[in-house]
Parts: structure tokens; C-alpha cells; sequence
């Protein structure tokens, strides 16, 4: 075997194999030279597998002495080597025995034990052997990783400031509307204008939940069923100590299957569906518990839309919480000046004003209306009898049956002491004549248990005059009804006496 290059056999090892001595000597060497220049290390394997040439690269690339390549080295051997130098494993020696087998061109990357990184390629040659270039890509995959990883990071910053901008678009459209529910329940003047805001308010704000607002009653042993949203129903009374969040005082998120235990007005609930998550919170104002807001989320709810709803229904609470405690406080100064404290009757100021508005409203419209004015008979030995109590209680007896009676447009008013009237719109002298032979009888029958026993009954006496017989000047009116009533206290009490026309 010729080996090729004497100046080269001299300096350093032969590159070609040259078995028949054909090649020539300076085409060789200058084919070299360019083998050389290259940037990858090149081998060649003939078909017995035997080393047919190299260039100097390939040592520099792999990170191998010259002395562990040599032209008629065996494949088998090179590959044992890249074993013992770690590159490769024994598996992937076999692995890569069987593919240069194939005749099929090949590639793979192989980590040398500095960390860097040879991608290989393998193509066959026309005879059975195999040309093979390594190729250091270290900087190359390095560069490629990092772009990914930069690519990642940007990619995750993106959808971070994306998800950042949409939060702040739904708080900002949340802030508004929260805003705007302020506004309007500032302007509600009643409660049922206020329930009415709250369901369409709370159809926006808590899309996709169902609700319902209870409220306590006057006399705080139950709450009443107010209003509801989202197809939620309402139930006309719960009881305080069927909710936790009443029971414990702060909002109360509860979730099937949690560690939680279920409100019985949720789990009594006549609508006998299956809820998941549900959510109460007490309507809080000025310190005083006055009802509760009750949130069901849809079946479907994650557990972080719930937790999220959960922050922004307390917030709707607080401010419905504040609004229900301004108007209950308006209605309770208005109750307060309008109202007689013993009997809830309109009081004589309030009932004066009514009679203003009627009278200028009748002598508009040519419309009737009429006075009653009635007073309990001989209340002073009653009160003497039995004690000022046992007169208190009548006295809210029949402003109970007043309240019964004239529920409808009259106005049933507590003129002072046991002196009683009622404004009657739109009904005549004689309709009215009627209605107070009613009210008389009424009153005679009223029953009330007081200790062990029950009081006797007491009577009442009335006079009767209306706006177009005795008016239009409302004081001739309401002297018209009092000298009736004087005159049915002189017919013997517990009778009806209309005004008479002529007296006037
Ligand atoms: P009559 O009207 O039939 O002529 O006899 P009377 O005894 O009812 O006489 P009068 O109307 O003048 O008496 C009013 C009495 O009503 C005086 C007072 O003892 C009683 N009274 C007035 N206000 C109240 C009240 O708020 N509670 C109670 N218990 N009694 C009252
Ligand atoms: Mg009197
Ligand atoms: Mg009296």
C-alpha cells in the first residue's frame, strides 16, 4: 500500500489511502489542502470499512489526537474509541454499524465530553463505502435554543400584557357599571324602585349567575324575598339561621363536594335543583345587618371565575347595602313626620296636607269626597276601668281595622287622644254615610284578650260631611263632620250622623 505524500509522511500523518499508486501527487496535495481549508472534518470508510482518507480538520473537530485516526483503520475501531471517549454509547455504536449497512445517507448529533455539540452526516459513496463530515454546530444550536427561549419569553410577555389589558378592560367596564348602579340607586326614592334597579344592575354585573335579595322584616325574625336576577327565584321568607353568612357574619362561599356545609335555605329551596357554587353575603349598613344577597354561579364555573365573581359580589353587596339603608332611612323620617308613633296612622299634620290636595283636586276635576271623623265613647271611664294600657290597646284596635278598611286610596289618619278621621276620595255624602255605618259595627265587634279575660267592648261615634255638600273651604268641612259627631254623641253615642246641609 502506497501511502500518499512523502513531505506529509514526514511532518505529520497520511491522509490517503493509494493501494495501486495511481494517484497524482500534486492534484492529490492540492485536493488536500482544500480538505483542509474546510470547516468540517471529513472520513472516508470504503466498503470493507477500512479508513480510505481524512482530513487534518477531523481532529480539531472531534477533539482527537492524530494518533487515533489513521488511513486502514477500521470503522469498527474508530466507533470502539468514540465508545471509550464517551461520545457515543454502545447502543448507538451498534445503531450506527447497522445504518451505514443500509447504503442510505444518514445524519445524527452527537455532544462530545466539552459540552460541544458535532452534528454528523453520512453519505454513501458508489462503491459501499460511506463519506462521512462532522460538523461543530455548538454555537449554532446554542443560538437556535436561545432564539426559542426568546421566542418563549416574548411570547409569554405577549400573553401576559394581553391578559393584563383584558383585566383592566373588564375592570374598567366593572368600575362603570359598579358606578352607574351607584348612580341609580341613589336616585331610587322607594324600596320597589330600588329592587328594580337591583335586577336589571345585577343581570350586567354578575352575567351567567342567578340571584335573589332578601331583605329582614320589620319585625327581624324572618327575611323577605325582595327581588331576583338571572332566573333566580325568590322564596317569599327565609329564616335568619338557614343562611352561615347571617350566622357568622361574613360572606359565605359554598361549593359542592368542598369542606363547607350547605345553607338549608339553598338546600330547602322549593326550586329542588342541584347548585354547585353558591355565594351569600349579608347586606351590611351603617353596622346593621339588613338582609342578604344570595349568588348561585352556572354549573360550569371554574373555580377561578368563582373565586373572582365571589370579590365582585361583595362589592355589588356593599353597595347595595348602602342604598337599601338609605332609603329605609328616608322612609323611616318620612314614616316618622307623617306618621302617629301608637297607631302607625297618618298623624293630623299629614292628614290636613292630604285634605289640601284632594280639595283643590275635586274642585278641579268636579270630583266628591268626604270626612268621617269619629271619637271613642266615654274613653275616659274605660281608661279609669281598666288602665291606661288596656286603652292603648284599643285605640291600636281599631286603628288595625282602620288600616284594614281603608287600604286603598283613603286616608286613615290619628287626629289625637281617641279622636279618629278618614278622608274618603271620589265617594260621595251618602256613599259615605255607609261606609262609616260599616266601620261603626266593625269597631263594636272588635274582641281583645287583655290578662286572663277580655276588655268590653268599646264604641265609636261618627259624623259624616263631604266637599260637595259642605265645602269648598276644608275648615267648613271638617266643622260640618264635628257637629255631626257632636250631634250622634247627643243621639246616645255608638250611631252614624251625617252633616246636615242646612247648619252650615
Ligand atoms: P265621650 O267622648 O263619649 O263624650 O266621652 P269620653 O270619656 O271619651 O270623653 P273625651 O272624648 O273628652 O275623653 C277623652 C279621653 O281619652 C281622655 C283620655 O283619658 C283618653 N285618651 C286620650 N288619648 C289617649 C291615649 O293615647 N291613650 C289612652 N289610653 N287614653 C287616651
Ligand atoms: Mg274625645
Ligand atoms: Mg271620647
Amino acid at each position: 500500500m502506497h501511502l500518499w505524500g512523502p513531505k506529509m509522511r514526514e511532518q505529520r500523518q497520511p491522509f490517503i489511502a493509494d493501494p495501486v499508486g495511481a494517484c497524482d501527487t500534486f492534484r492529490q496535495e492540492q485536493m488536500l489542502e482544500v480538505l483542509n481549508q474546510m470547516e468540517q472534518g471529513i472520513v472516508v470508510w470504503d466498503s470493507d470499512q477500512n479508513c480510505l482518507m481524512f482530513n487534518e480538520r477531523i481532529f480539531v473537530v472531534l477533539e482527537i489526537s492524530p494518533t487515533d485516526l489513521f488511513v486502514g483503520m477500521k470503522r469498527e475501531m474508530f466507533l470502539d474509541k468514540a465508545v471509550q471517549w464517551g461520545v457515543i454509547t454502545a447502543g448507538s455504536k451498534e445503531e450506527a454499524q447497522a445504518r451505514f449497512q443500509t447504503g442510505q445517507p444518514f445524519s445524527f448529533d452527537r455532544s462530545l465530553p466539552s459540552g460541544k455539540v458535532i452534528s454528523s452526516f453520512a453519505r454513501p459513496l458508489g462503491q459501499g463505502g460511506y463519506v462521512v463530515t462532522f460538523t461543530d454546530v455548538t454555537q449554532f444550536r446554542k443560538d437556535a435554543a436561545d432564539l426559542a427561549v426568546a421566542k418563549k419569553a416574548a411570547e409569554k410577555a405577549e400573553t401576559k400584557a394581553l391578559k393584563m389589558l383584558a383585566k383592566e378592560q373588564a375592570w374598567r367596564e366593572e368600575a362603570k357599571l359598579l358606578g352607574d348602579l351607584d348612580e341609580w340607586l341613589q336616585s331610587c326614592k322607594s324600596l320597589a324602585e330600588l329592587f328594580e334597579v337591583v335586577t336589571q344592575f345585577m343581570t350586567k354585573l354578575l352575567p351567567d349567575t342567578a340571584g335573589e335579595l332578601y331583605l329582614y322584616s320589620n319585625s327581624r325574625d324572618v327575611l323577605d324575598g325582595a327581588c331576583v336576577w338571572g332566573g333566580g327565584e325568590v322564596q317569599e321568607h327565609i329564616a335568619p339561621d338557614s343562611c352561615w353568612a347571617l350566622r357568622r357574619g361574613r360572606g359565605y362561599r359554598y361549593e359542592a363536594g368542598g369542606i363547607g356545609l350547605q345553607c338549608s335555605h339553598v338546600k330547602d329551596h322549593p326550586r329542588q335543583r342541584e347548585v354547585e357554587h353558591t355565594l351569600c353575603v349579608p347586606i351590611v349598613a351603617h353596622g346593621d345587618t339588613v338582609g342578604l344577597m344570595h349568588v348561585v354561579y352556572p354549573e360550569n364555573a371554574s373555580d377561578a371565575e368563582v373565586r373572582q365573581g365571589y370579590e365582585f359580589a361583595l362589592q355589588c353587596g356593599e353597595h347595595i347595602s348602602l342604598a337599601i339603608a338609605n332609603v329605609k332611612l328616608r322612609d323611616e323620617l318620612h314614616d316618622q313626620s307623617t306618621r302617629d308613633a301608637l297607631t302607625r296612622l297618618y298623624n293630623r299634620r299629614y292628614f290636613l296636607e292630604a285634605m289640601r290636595t284632594e280639595a283643590s283636586m275635586a274642585a278641579r276635576k268636579r270630583s266628591d269626597f268626604s270626612l268621617l271623623s269619629f271619637d271613642a265613647d266615654k274613653f275616659k271611664s274605660f281608661n279609669d276601668n281598666h288602665g291606661h294600657d288596656a286603652g292603648d290597646m284599643v285605640l291600636r284596635a281599631i286603628a288595625d281595622k282602620m288600616h284594614e278598611m281603608f287600604s286603598d286610596g283613603a286616608t286613615p289618619c290619628r287626629f289625637g287622644g281617641e279622636e279618629f278621621s278618614v278622608l274618603l276620595p271620589n265617594v260621595t255624602g251618602a256613599e259615605a254615610y255607609d261606609v262609616a255605618e260599616e266601620l261603626r259595627r266593625a269597631v263594636e265587634e272588635i274582641k281583645i284578650r287583655y290578662g286572663s279575660g277580655e276588655l268590653p267592648p268599646v264604641t265609636i261615634s261618627i259624623g259624616v260631611a263631604s266637599f260637595s255638600d259642605h265645602g269648598p273651604l276644608l275648615q267648613d268641612i271638617i266643622n260640618a263632620a264635628d257637629r255631626a259627631l257632636y250631634q250622634a254623641k247627643k243621639d246616645g253615642r255608638n250611631c252614624v250622623r251625617a252633616a246636615d246641609a242646612e247648619a252650615q
